[in-house]
């Protein structure tokens, strides 16, 4: 086992891992920047080490500035908690070269689930059911109007390189294919270096539903089930839950079997997960996750595992602590995601944080680098902690998510604790009775944006 990591992020991840860490009795390195010199996790970690200035592509995205303090500090392995570097191949690649371990799967695993078209080739070849839509890349927009009359509209052109929601675009019929087969193109130019595009049925009316997958790395994998993230706000997921309330044992248990078997086939090493639309009892994949999901903790609250500690497990090359058998669902898990943002535009809302109070209780869970006096600063990314709750079943932890919502405290800013105090109010909410678009829906009804 490792006697030292470094953790290659920051905020409420890195504080994450950092707690894994230390119950496995595993020091930790942080590394910040220097708008993160007063951050919860540089407090929290064993050592700490500056990598450069707030902007992120000269700190945390600095795979220079991050080998140099693994060097420094003696860490065997890095762990990249989710996005900044955590599926960059390159970055993998550089950190086995330098004989430190990387936390998380191969850098061919990530380079092929990292390219959109790669990964639903490998995922159709390995039998998971996929959205119908185009052989590969399309090249043209002759190309693409044909597929569109043979799939039938609407249909969705999505960058190969896409991620994050960027690099996608709806036709809803053949006069809007030219502007979305354009924009979808220029957008995966310009934020990721690739025009290439492919066309798929647009669903109307899906749920996301996602399957957590872990694997040793020697032909052995398992599933976790799935999390329903179906409320989504431009393609962002804001609330979360395990198990999913539309899906039933049969289908988890087959759905989870494709899924699991096909990662064992590749080796997969690690956590993943393997996202689907569902619609009339159909799962279509969209894509592969190469890393922990910031939804995580629903998982581990239904199942009573700690995902970090077999990451850090496997990746030293220890067996996963469970099987298949042993992994049995228990009550029902939900997280929201609070951001630091004002209504109704979610605009972002850094600054100091005058008053903190984190829930408490039965069945609540808050992962936050909150702390009274905290001044978040405007850099990165405006989560600023996720409340997750657990209860017998799913309408006791929407009961424990209203009363862990009503003890929070953050004052100073404005965040998205409002909105789920608005939601809780929602039919629909409690029925489970919603898909992709109805939160869209829900906030042009509600909130004037
Ligand atoms: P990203 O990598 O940018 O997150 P995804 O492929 O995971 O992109 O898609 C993100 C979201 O876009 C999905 O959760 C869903 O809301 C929507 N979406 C993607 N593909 C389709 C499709 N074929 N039909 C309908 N909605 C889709």
């Amino acid at each position: 086992m490792f006697d030292k990591i470094l953790i290659a992020n920051r905020g409420e991840i890195a504080l994450r891992v950092i707690r894994a860490a230390r119950e496995m009795g595993i020091k930790t390195v942080a590394v910040h920047s220097t708008a993160d010199s007063d951050a919860m996790h540089v407090r929290m970690a064993d050592e700490s080490v500056c990598i450069g200035p707030p902007p992120s592509p000269q700190s945390y995205l600095s795979v220079p500035a991050i080998i140099s303090a693994c060097e420094i500090t003696g860490a065997q392995a890095i762990h990249p908690g989710y996005g900044f570097l955590s599926e960059n191949a390159e970055f993998v690649q550089i950190v086995e070269d330098h004989g430190i371990t990387f936390i998380g799967p191969t850098a061919e695993h990530i380079r092929v689930m990292g390219d959109k078209i790669t990964a639903k080739d490998t995922m159709k070849a390995l039998g998971v059911p996929c959205v119908p839509g185009s052989d590969g890349g399309v090249p043209d927009l002759e190309t693409a109007k044909k597929i569109g009359e043979e799939f039938g509209y609407p249909v969705i052109i999505k960058a190969t390189a896409g991620g994050g929601g960027r690099g996608m675009k709806v036709a809803m019929s053949a006069d809007e294919m030219e502007s979305a087969f354009m924009t979808a193109r220029a957008e995966g130019k310009a934020a990721f270096g690739n025009d290439e595009v492919y066309i798929e049925k647009y669903l109307t009316t899906p749920r996301h539903i996602e399957i957590q997958v872990f694997g040793d790395g020697k032909g052995k994998a398992v599933h976790l089930g799935e999390r329903d993230c179906s409320l989504q706000r431009r393609h962002q997921k804001v609330f979360e839950e395990a198990p999913g309330p539309s899906i039933t044992p049969e289908e988890r248990a087959k759905i989870g079997k494709v899924c699991a078997d096909a990662v064992a086939k590749i080796n997969y090493i690690g956590a993943g997960t393997i996202e689907f639309l569902y619609e009339n009892g159909e799962f279509y994949f969209i894509e592969m996750n190469t890393r922990l999901q910031v939804e995580h903790p629903v998982t581990e609250g239904i199942f009573g595992v700690d995902l970090v500690r077999e990451q850090i497990l496997v990746a030293a090359g220890e067996p996963m602590s469970f099987g298949q058998d042993d992994l049995v669902i228990n009550g029902h898990a939900i997280e929201v995601r609070i951001n630091a943002e004002k209504l109704p535009n979610f605009s972002p809302c850094p600054g100091r944080i005058s008053a903190f109070h984190a829930p408490g209780g039965l069945g609540v869970r808050m992962d936050s680098a909150l702390y009274d006096g905290y001044s978040i600063p405007p850099y990165y990314d405006s989560l600023i902690a996720k409340l997750i709750v657990h209860g017998r079943d799913r309408a006791e932890a929407l009961a424990r998510l209203d009363r862990a919502l009503g003890e929070l405290i953050v004052d100073g800013i404005d965040t998205t604790v409002p909105l789920f105090h608005a939601l809780l109010q929602e039919p629909e909410i409690h029925n489970g009775d919603y898909n992709i678009h109805w939160l869209e829906h829900w906030l042009a009804a509600n909130m004037a944006q």
